[in-house]
């Protein structure tokens, strides 16, 4: 199927109010531009250089979203356009996010990675790192960038207890940061970036509010 009827039939089958983020890593530009056409314009890329040409060859109302790990050297690359950084997984990468989104006098929304999966490679914060860098001095000092919610990936794996289990538990670690810290000039539980192709169902029932899609759209990789 095309990539415009993928999209069509996946939004149709969505809760109202659920923003899509349409994977795009490692495929050209061309299929962007099929779903751009679409009406889409919320996509998600995992690697900087790639990111950063696609934004140069395509529309500007583009909202960009950098989905993967990334490195602290490289965030003034996607610090001038990036719409929301999905995987804030330090203190150290955030400090950065904040000094490139003040040299550009801009405040750059992101969503602290939590480690829910039972797997070794998943970056992330665990529960008490999150509280601890959300109720420190050095945070409530960064004013140039916003924390607007969380996201996380469950461990990649057949066992559907094991996947809504992790989605389960993110969902109530944001309910416990919204009563803990309410909301501040920098800090909101908005939103909760989960669900991915294998997975989006029971991320929905789990109270995403964002899913990362990809092979569902454009095709396997
Ligand atoms: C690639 C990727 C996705 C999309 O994965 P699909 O299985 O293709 O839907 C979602 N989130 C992250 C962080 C990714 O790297």
């Amino acid at each position: 199927m095309s990539v415009s009827e993928n999209l069509r039939q996946l939004k149709g089958s969505l809760p109202q109010g659920i923003i899509l983020v349409a994977v795009s890593k490692t495929k050209p530009t061309e299929l962007i531009v099929e779903a751009y056409n679409t009406g889409h314009r919320d996509f998600g890329e995992n690697y900087v250089q790639e990111l950063t040409e696609k934004y140069n060859a395509l529309p500007k109302d583009i909202r960009w979203h950098f989905i993967g790990h990334l490195q602290s050297n490289k965030v003034k690359y996607i610090a001038p356009f990036v719409h929301l950084i999905h995987g804030v997984d330090s203190t150290k990468l955030l400090a950065e996010i904040n000094k490139q989104g003040k040299k550009l006098n801009r405040v750059i929304n992101c969503l602290l990675q939590i480690y829910i999966a039972k797997e070794e490679s998943k970056f992330g914060f665990d529960f008490n790192e999150a509280k601890h860098l959300i109720s420190s001095d050095a945070f409530m000092a960064m004013e140039h960038v916003k924390i607007i919610g969380l996201m996380g990936m469950a461990t990649n794996t057949s066992n559907l207890t094991l996947v809504n289990d992790e989605f389960s538990s993110l969902s109530e670690f944001a309910r416990e940061l919204k009563s803990d810290f309410g909301s501040k000039a920098n800090f909101e539980v908005k939103e909760i970036s989960m669900g991915m192709s294998s997975d989006y169902q029971l991320a929905i029932e789990n109270g995403s509010t964002m899913l990362r899609i990809g092979s569902s759209i454009f095709g396997s990789r």
